[in-house]
């Protein structure tokens, strides 16, 4: 036979204490062409959970009223058999007339779906079958890809930081004999040579901060993230004397707004802060820089805007630049590896927010940022509060 004609065979659980209503479902679904269903009967609730056991069915036809107990406590007792293993096995609920009430609670059990007995036509009990079926394959499904994608971006993690912490011991070593053979054979060297000294130490001064700002940026996927209550006008308070060089060299002027308390990791926010506004004196345009941070809250978040008066960048560039080692400029123009961006997406990101920028060239840049705020407040387990000082 052609595998392609091939019927899908469909194993289902049929738990009714009525022969007769038994014997119907089978006759229906019998005539059903697009699967193959092979049929398991039970006629009490016990003996379905025993089917279930054994054989692993691909879907339960359950009657809500059985000899034993109700449908709702055979769900019950199913779901204490299903932790023990992975996923679910769908369910379609069979209830008598009126009695939505109970079809309500079973949905909220994870029935799939609910059929009025009277009404059972082999249409409606096979698409029932059917839906609930590809319902809970399609969220297995979702979850196995969500399981593949998680473990790949821990598998690449662990090797950029693993690539990067052992490619440093090398590197620093073909810096060091570079130096070494430099300074040692000065006379004896045409200019040429020393022209290549000078290249190669400068590849190997370059890689080591790249390696450096990855290993950085690999460590900040590792790092328990500390969440604990956070005054961030003092957060950023931090960052601005953590840049008083830089601020008070270019004359920059920072302002902003009162902001909130939250929950956050206090060391990961400053950092964020620190790249932004180093950014903002960085990227400045022949004004004086000028930042102003900013919040507007809302019921489930906060929106953090750090806004310039530099160079801007043009808007086709705003999703590029938070990718790792992505820049706009060459390193003569501006110093920099294009760490700084995506370090802040990945603490944002793991405090469960977003962020982006909105800019036009010669008219600044606002780089936003959201936190989970109630959200936040409730889902993060209370770290120990630090003790506050004054
Ligand atoms: P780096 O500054 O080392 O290049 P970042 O990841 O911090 O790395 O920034 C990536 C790129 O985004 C920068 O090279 C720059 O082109 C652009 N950029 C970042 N912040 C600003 C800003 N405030 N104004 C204009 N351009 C910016």
């Amino acid at each position: 036979m052609d595998p392609t004609t091939q019927k899908i065979q469909l194993r289902v659980l049929i738990v009714d204490d009525s022969v007769e209503d038994r014997y119907f479902y089978r006759r229906l679904l019998e005539q059903t062409k697009e699967y193959d269903y092979q049929l398991i009967e039970a006629g009490t609730g016990e003996e379905g959970l025993d089917c279930y056991r054994l054989l692993r069915p691909d879907c339960i036809l359950l009657d809500f009223r059985l000899p034993d107990f109700d449908g709702l406590e055979f769900l019950d007792d199913l779901e204490g058999e299903q932790e023990q293993e992975e996923g679910m096995v769908p369910v379609v609920m069979v209830t008598g007339q009126g009695n939505e009430f109970v079809a309500v609670e079973a949905m909220k059990k994870g029935v799939k779906d609910y059929l009025v007995k009277d009404r059972i036509t082999t249409d409606s009990l096979h698409h029932s079958i059917k839906n609930a079926v590809e319902r809970v394959a399609l969220l297995r499904e979702l979850e196995e890809k969500n399981r593949k994608l998680k473990e790949s971006n821990e598998q690449l993690e662990e090797f950029a930081y693993v690539a990067s912490h052992d490619l440093q011991e090398p590197l620093r070593k073909i810096a060091n004999f570079t130096e070494l053979l430099a300074s040692r054979y000065r006379d004896k060297l045409d200019a040429k040579a020393e022209n290549y000294i000078e290249y190669i130490v400068d590849g190997a001064t370059r890689m080591q901060q790249l390696i450096q700002d990855l290993l950085t940026y690999s460590r900040m996927g590792k790092r328990e993230i500390i969440i604990e209550t956070v005054d961030l006008n003092e957060v950023l308070k931090q960052a601005v004397t953590d840049l008083d060089i830089l601020i008070s060299d270019n004359q920059v002027q920072v302002t902003n707004d009162e902001l909130p308390t939250c929950k956050a990791d206090s060391a990961q926010l400053q950092r964020v802060f620190r790249n932004l506004i180093s950014n903002a004196i960085k990227y400045r345009s022949d004004e004086s820089p000028r930042i102003h941070i900013s919040c507007r809250l809302s019921r489930n978040f906060m929106e953090i805007a750090v806004r310039d008066n530099g160079i801007g960048i043009e808007p086709r560039f705003s999703k590029r630049i938070f990718g790792v080692f992505q820049r706009l400029h060459s390193r003569e123009e501006y110093s920099g590896t294009g760490i700084g961006l995506a370090i802040c997406k990945k603490i944002v990101e793991r405090h469960g927010g977003r962020i982006w920028i909105e800019s036009q060239p010669g008219k600044g840049s606002t780089v936003f940022f959201t936190l989970p705020y109630q959200e936040l407040m409730s889902s993060v387990s209370e770290a120990p509060l630090t003790e506050q000082h004054s």
